[in-house]
């Protein structure tokens, strides 16, 4: 809904408003609305200006409602509602009174081309304002003008920059960039874009320099060949956009919008894009899940106590300081509690770099935190989160500890790896109020935390661990108390059989340029060193001590570890890490292998180590780890950055099919490595024909 109101000096004022959401969204309603709206300002020459604004309290426009775009909506729809974005911002821009735009929150996609269309933008310097064009992350490209407008705004070498990177900007990064015009508080937004009006309407600058055939192709050949170097072929509409803002700059902006909807109808057919926006319908789903019959719940946590102040400890204790709850960090003694404060002011200082925080802000967080080398009264903690070394007893010691010190309402949490959320549990007097909460590494960057619910975990507080993650802006995903969870029990099988294929004569860089090519975004031997060789070693021993049948741990991991040898926090792994270099591959490890190179292709390394993770998460799917084929893709994409732009691990079953997986299993079990030998729910859908997403799926999950 758009509130239309005019100000005594005849300036009128559009509000969106959308009903019984906290965002504004353009769906096909809000354009039509927006439409007969720019009519009647047009045939009401008193009208002096029009000043775009949100009644939302931190989102402007939030961007195009997906549904209409992708799904099932036939091509013939996605075309109308393309053409009428265009035809709507072509009417906004083509008002002869001036138009400015008051953006206060998160203006991003068709929301930031709205305010393209405009001849002002003015933004809050909050940090819940948020600026640009997010569309290539979804396998889409900015088709209401955006690809046709920005670079006309700012030139072509800035806009490809936001376009191809699908970048969201804080306010001062897009000032300078000159998507934003000024920054102005947000109580005043709206007094400023009416002066603003005062300037009249706006002349862009030529930039002919840049914006002329001739730099453009030379632009877009440099480019292109560098964008598929980095995509490695997977990321379409990157290489569509390139080629829509390259050829539309020297045409007309009626041709260069065709372009726009001609490559928006290409990419909206891509496996890619449904797969995309799919993964951005579940980051939308987990913010909002609830567990099946939980009241609803207003108290949020205030207070927390973080046990362990290392590598996740310092980060998980930076994270919860960063959202204004104050933390007790807690370690052995001052040197290990001094080393965690350290850890946590360079995060901070990182973000004030990359403009996530100021200054102050960061000082603020710091001083949420109270560090602690000695015992302290918990009792009025919500939550205490434990973060201390990877060993059951120590872990089980300090449950004990931690059930006499805590209050009896606070919730008592492990951020362990694998070890039994439940055994922690039978520590305490009330087993009921523990709970896994596992986030990853590192805390900052990694938006997945997996809530574990072990056998003793009460509803409620399940409940509140739950409100608790999406209180601090993470997303959760719910899953059974099991060995590894879901997501590490997924990844261990692949990490140990790249470990295997070492062993066996494999490169480092080979199998690591194999899952890149997959679409990884870092390869197994990379990600060993990243994880630590340590830390993952006993992650797979866990396992491998329940699965027996099919998981052994890699000698050469045990050995790397005994050596010292811990990945890149060492310094050397099997990667060795020089300063200021890029990373080699450690001829020492290399001497580990078999003396005579592995004759297997990188498609069949590829296909060793992708069949294995497929089969352990068809595995967890049976055993009920969790109960929706989409929580697993959505927890392998959050959690482990597997190949976005394929749906997860199911989802590329399902592009495979069943049958074709059984006898690529069945073929490498006969042939000497028995642990690939197919699941049972895996051969009764081969059986059977069976998927794990019918067609209906997306649809169910883009209306949740
Ligand atoms: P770390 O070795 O970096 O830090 C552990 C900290 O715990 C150390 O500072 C140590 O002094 C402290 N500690 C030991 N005993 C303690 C006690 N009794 N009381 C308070 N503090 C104590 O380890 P980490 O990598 O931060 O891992 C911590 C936990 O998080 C482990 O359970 C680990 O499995 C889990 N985890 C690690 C990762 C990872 O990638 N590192 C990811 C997810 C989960």
């Amino acid at each position: 809904m758009i509130h239309r109101s005019i100000r005594d000096d005849h300036i009128c004022v559009l509000t969106f408003d959308r009903p019984g959401s906290s965002a504004n969204l353009l769906d096909r309603s809000t354009l039509e609305e927006l439409r007969e709206h720019l009519d009647s300002i047009a045939q009401e020459p008193q009208i002096r200006g029009v000043v775009l604004t949100s009644a939302k309290r931190s989102i402007f426009i939030a961007g195009a409602d997906l549904k209409m775009l992708t799904g099932d909506a036939p091509p013939e729809a996605v075309r109308e509602v393309v053409e009428l974005g265009q035809e709507v911002m072509n009417r906004l821009a083509a008002l002869p009174v001036p138009t400015v735009a008051a953006i206060h929150g998160a203006a991003l996609g068709g929301g930031y081309e709205l305010c393209l269309a405009c001849d002002y933008r003015l933004a809050s310097p909050d940090r819940a304002t948020k600026i640009g064009l997010p569309e290539t992350l979804l396998g889409l490209l900015p088709a209401w003008g955006g690809s046709t407008r920005l670079p006309r705004l700012i030139g072509l070498p800035k806009a490809l920059e936001v376009i191809l990177g699908g970048k969201t900007l804080a306010p001062k990064p897009a000032l300078k960039r000159g998507m934003v015009d000024e920054l102005v508080p947000a109580e005043y937004l709206v007094a400023a874009a009416a002066r603003k009006i005062g300037q009249g309407k706006r002349r862009l600058p030529g930039r002919g320099w840049f914006n002329n055939r001739l730099v453009a192709a030379i632009i877009a050949s440099r480019l292109r060949h560098q964008l598929f170097k980095k995509t490695r072929g997977h990321y379409p509409a990157v290489l569509k956009a390139l080629e829509v803002v390259t050829r539309g700059i020297s045409r007309s902006v009626s041709e260069s919008l065709a372009l726009e909807c001609a490559a928006i109808l290409e990419l909206v057919q891509t496996e890619a894009c449904r797969n995309l926006v799919q993964v951005f319908f579940l980051q939308e789903r987990a913010k909002k899940l609830t567990l099946p019959g939980a009241a609803p719940l207003a108290a949020h946590a205030r207070t927390a106590a973080v046990i362990g102040a290392g590598v996740m400890g310092a980060g998980i204790a930076q994270w919860l300081s960063a959202r204004q709850l104050r933390v007790i960090l807690r370690d052995v003694n001052a040197d290990q509690v001094a080393k965690g404060m350290a850890c946590i002011a360079a995060i901070y200082q990182e973000g004030c770099k990359r403009h996530v925080f100021t200054p102050r802000e960061a000082r603020d967080g710091l001083d949420h935190i109270y560090p602690a080398a000695n015992d302290v009264p918990l009792r009025q903690v919500d939550i205490v989160i434990e973060a201390a070394v990877e060993d059951l007893e120590l872990k089980k010691k300090i449950f004990q500890r931690l059930d006499e010190l805590a209050g009896d309402e606070t919730i008592l949490a492990t951020n362990t790896s694998a070890l039994p959320i439940s055994e922690l549990a039978a520590q305490t007097r009330r087993p009921e109020r523990v709970v896994g909460l596992h986030f990853f590494n590192p805390v900052h960057r990694m938006q997945l935390v997996e809530i574990v619910a072990a056998r003793q975990t009460a509803p409620e507080v399940l409940h509140r661990a739950l409100r608790f993650v999406q209180q601090i802006g993470k997303l959760p995903v719910v899953v059974k108390d099991s060995p590894g969870f879901l997501v590490n029990r997924i990844l261990m099988p692949y990490l140990v059989e790249a470990g295997n294929l070492f062993r066996a004569g494999a490169g480092i860089r080979d199998l690591d340029e194999a899952m890149l090519d997959f679409g990884m975004p870092m390869g197994p031997m990379r990600l060993l060193d990243e994880v630590g060789i340590d830390v993952a070693l006993h992650v797979v021993r866990t396992l491998a001590a329940v699965f027996q049948e099919r998981l052994e741990v890699p000698d050469i991991l045990a050995n790397m570890a005994q050596s010292g040898l811990l990945g890149r926090k060492s310094g050397r792994g099997f990667y060795l890490y020089p300063k200021g270099k890029d990373p080699q591959p450690n001829p020492a490890i290399s001497l580990a292998a078999s003396p005579r190179k592995l004759d297997a292709s990188r498609q069949e390394l590829q296909q060793r180590m992708v069949l294995l993770m497929v089969n352990e998460a068809i595995r967890c799917l049976a055993e009920q780890v969790v109960t929706d084929p989409a929580d697993i893709d959505f927890a392998m994409i959050m959690g482990t950055g597997f190949a976005p732009f394929r749906g997860g691990p199911l989802r590329y079953a399902d592009t495979l099919g069943a049958a074709k997986l059984v006898g690529a299993m069945d073929h490498l079990a006969e042939n000497g490595a028995a642990y690939f030998r197919p699941c049972a729910r895996l051969r009764s859908m081969a059986a059977t024909g069976a998927r794990f997403y019918g067609g209906a799926e997306r649809h169910v999950a883009a209306v949740a």
